[in-house]
């Protein structure tokens, strides 16, 4: 079993989330578990989400989620090209939120909001790759992350959150090949999301590589390859 993991530059356009299943479909014959950050600055925009909801904005906060919601109605039909809804549940819980006025102190709501930009990029991907005979099982990983409720820092149970891998993610492979989750969020046991904090999702792929004893992770970048020494420095620097 290997890990992948792709962040948010790497999906960040129809072409580069086709390119991403071009990658995949080419390990077909190979057990993966994927992680998947959210498409590019959907977390910088799910934060101004946040701070006009808890500004009593709430107006502002719909619309601001509107714009969040357009852009990824608009990458899953250019995917794909007959109707889906596997993002409208996610849509309905932030919206129903939205209405509400915070009772609750930030970070919580913080987490609350966020945890719906990998939620959302996770689900557009599986679909995709399912419509494109990538077949792959998509993971809620809130029901397999553990943490306490430290609220965007949250810190992982290892227990609970390793039982819960073993027990629920290892089977999952005798369905398919691939299996597909959000890196950065996990839930409290009172099933509030959390978020591990910002960039946390090459953690998350850290942590199932660890649990899963996996052959190796992989983490995707969108570039062409790293230079052997700092060019500013080093006239002579290569790729
Ligand atoms: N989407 C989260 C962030 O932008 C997590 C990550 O990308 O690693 O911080
Ligand atoms: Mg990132």
């Amino acid at each position: 079993m290997k890990v992948f993991k792709f962040g948010g530059a790497s999906i960040n356009s129809i072409d580069r989330i086709e390119n991403v299943g071009k990658i995949i479909k080419s390990h077909s014959n190979e057990e993966i578990l994927i992680i998947i950050s959210a498409m590019g600055k959907t977390t910088n925009a799910l934060e101004k989400v946040v701070d006009a909801f808890f500004a009593g904005q709430n107006k502002e906060a719909l619309d601001l989620f509107e714009a969040i919601k357009n852009e990824h109605n608009y990458v899953l039909t250019q995917l794909i090209q007959k109707e889906h809804n596997c993002l409208k549940d996610f849509y309905t819980e932030i919206e129903w939120l939205l209405h509400d006025n915070p009772v609750r102190d930030y970070d919580y709501y913080y987490d609350q909001i966020v945890c719906c930009g990998e939620l959302l990029s996770t689900a557009i991907i599986s679909a995709y790759l399912n419509e494109v005979d990538v077949a792959n099982t998509w993971v809620d990983v809130r029901d397999i992350f553990r943490t306490d409720n430290n609220f965007r820092d949250a810190v992982i149970d290892w227990d609970i959150t390793s039982t819960k891998t073993h027990e629920q993610i290892t089977p999952l492979f005798n369905k398919t090949n691939f299996v597909i989750t959000q890196g950065f969020i996990g839930a409290t046991d009172e099933n509030e999301s959390t978020t591990l904090g910002r960039e946390g999702s090459d953690y998350s792929a850290a942590i199932f590589a660890n649990l899963l004893n996996a052959e190796n992770q992989t983490i995707w970048k969108d570039v062409e390859g790293v230079m052997n020494a700092d060019p500013k420095q080093f006239k002579d620097a290569k790729l």
